[in-house]
């Protein structure tokens, strides 16, 4: 049985009570007095170990979640947006010091707002989730993945190059395109690539992939464009 810790802490402490007056009798021989009083401090300080122990178990894991929900999306179990501006700024970094390169995909679901309206912001939610996990089956673990809000998400792809993650991007466009959604059918979506340049800082690559997306949605969506 698991009890909670306070109560748990209580019965403890009355077990022990019952085994002092249990021992009372022989309180009046000093070799038995010594090896009970020994034995009832003991196992207090056990008790009392164990106790706070678990307390900072519980704390401990308490902060584990505070913190993955800061960097997680709670929708779609991927990283947030907190977590794409993270991961890009340390990949700057690492590319600055390294001389290498990494590239970026900035995509958006086609006529999302469509499927809320049609089937209701649960089943929108629904298609989030089926969408993200579709595009994590499909990328390397190496990749980072998450969402930047609503219905847009980046893909972080290292050391990889323009034309490399174009060709990636469009494959991921046709996975989608060939999924059949639960509930909703086909859904499509729009994809906008950029590169690592010189100076970049993550706003500027984000606005490069952010203008071929643009241009994607404009010559008719369900598309790859890089810029
Ligand atoms: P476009 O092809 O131009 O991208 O059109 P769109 O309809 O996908 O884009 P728009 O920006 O007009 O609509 C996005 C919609 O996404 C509006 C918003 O209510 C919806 N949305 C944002 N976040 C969520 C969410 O977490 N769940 C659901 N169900 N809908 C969301
Ligand atoms: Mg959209
Ligand atoms: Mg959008």
């Amino acid at each position: 049985m698991v009890l909670e810790r306070k109560y748990a802490l209580g019965y403890s402490l009355f077990i022990i009570f019952i085994t002092i007056v249990m021992g009372f009798p022989y309180f009046h021989n000093p070799i038995a007095f010594d090896s009970l009083t020994q034995f009832y401090i003991s196992t207090i300080l056990y008790t009392l170990i164990l106790f706070y122990f678990q307390k900072l178990v519980a704390v401990y894991i308490q902060s584990d979640i505070l913190r993955k929900n800061a960097y997680y999306d709670a929708l779609t179990d991927i990283g947030n947006k907190r977590s794409i501006d993270s991961w890009l700024e340390s990949e700057i970094k690492r590319c600055n010091e390294t001389n290498s390169v990494f590239s970026i995909i900035y995509f958006d679901i086609d006529y999302f707002k469509k499927i809320n309206d049609t089937f209701g912001h649960h089943i929108g939610d629904s298609v989030l989730i089926e969408f993200s996990s579709l595009i994590k089956n499909h990328i390397r673990p190496s990749d980072f993945f998450g969402r930047w809000g609503g219905e847009e998400f980046i893909i972080i792809l290292t050391n990889q190059f323009l034309t490399e993650v174009t060709q990636f991007a469009e494959n991921l466009r046709k996975i989608i395109e060939d999924h059949t959604f639960q509930f909703v059918g086909k859904v499509t979506a729009s994809f906008g690539v950029s590169c690592l340049q010189p100076n970049d800082v993550p706003k500027t690559l984000i606005k490069r992939a952010d203008q071929a997306l643009y241009i994607a949605k404009n010559h008719g969506r369900n598309m790859v464009k890089a810029n």
